[in-house]
């Protein structure tokens, strides 16, 4: 414990963003998942999170349920194609770094994804994130988060107009391609954050850490069929199909 301590205290000092503060008790990964180390232990339940396993799920709608929102090509060539690969790809770099998909789950994966490859990295990050984002959707969608969760994002935003504001500019602001997200920090406090590529909030190498609630993929490949160049159209549309049930679930689950 002496030597976490003396890591936590580094690592406050070598901390220059504000945004890296947030990451303290979440010294590392492993520490995140045991809930041993942090001082706060809000999020050492995280394994009570729904996580994907290693092969791709079905779709849990048809391809054109999301419209007019997501159209039925794009979800079509988003799922067999770019996230079928993610799946095949991630299962490659696991035989050849040696993970046993029967001992370590993918949010361990994760947590530990400093010691692969960049493939692992890309790869893991890409299963995960696109399991999640089917999950989070549903045709017609909810109007609204609902109970504990509205009251959350009330405390911690303001407002949910406020959320919605700073999450699609986290999403409109992302250079080239990544996503934007709703987490639970380490101080059980919700979060909007975006990373790139296919990096996400549970990796020990994300600069901002936390249980991920809510994620938008804004790589173009997400919209560019319909929207084109139109990023923030997307976005706005895409409200109007995300399953609040689903995230109030996760803001549950953990904390
Ligand atoms: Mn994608």
């Amino acid at each position: 414990m002496e030597n976490n301590n003396y890591n936590r205290r580094k690592f406050l000092l070598d901390s220059t963003k504000a945004s890296l503060a947030v990451g303290v008790g979440l010294s590392s990964a492993g520490s995140f998942l045991q809930g041993c180390g942090p001082t706060k232990k809000g999020l050492s339940n995280l394994a009570n999170l729904w996580a994907p396993g290693y092969e791709q799920a079905p779709l849990p709608y048809a391809w054109n349920a999301l419209e007019p929102s997501i159209d039925k090509e794009t979800m079509n060539i988003h799922y067999s194609k770019h996230a079928a690969a993610y799946a095949k790809s991630v299962k490659e770099a696991m035989t050849a770094e040696n993970v046993d998909s029967a001992t370590t789950s993918i949010t361990q994966l994760l947590g530990n994804i400093s010691k692969y490859t960049p493939k692992m990295r890309n790869n893991a990050g890409g299963h995960y994130n696109h399991e999640l984002f089917w999950q989070l959707m549903k045709p017609g969608g909810d109007k609204t988060p609902g109970g504990s969760l509205l009251a959350a994002i009330n405390k911690d935003f303001g407002s949910l107009e406020a959320f919605k504001t700073k999450f699609e500019d986290a999403g409109k602001t992302r250079f080239g391609s990544g996503w934007a997200w709703l987490i639970k920090n380490g101080d059980g406090k919700l979060q909007v954050a975006s990373t790139a590529n296919q990096d996400n909030p549970l990796m020990d190498i994300s600069e901002i850490k936390g249980a991920p609630l809510l994620a938008l993929d804004v790589w173009e490949h997400a919209y560019y069929l319909k929207y084109q160049n139109k990023r923030p159209e997307y976005i706005t549309n895409w409200w109007n199909v995300v399953n609040w049930t689903v995230v109030e679930s996760r803001f549950s689950a953990v904390g």
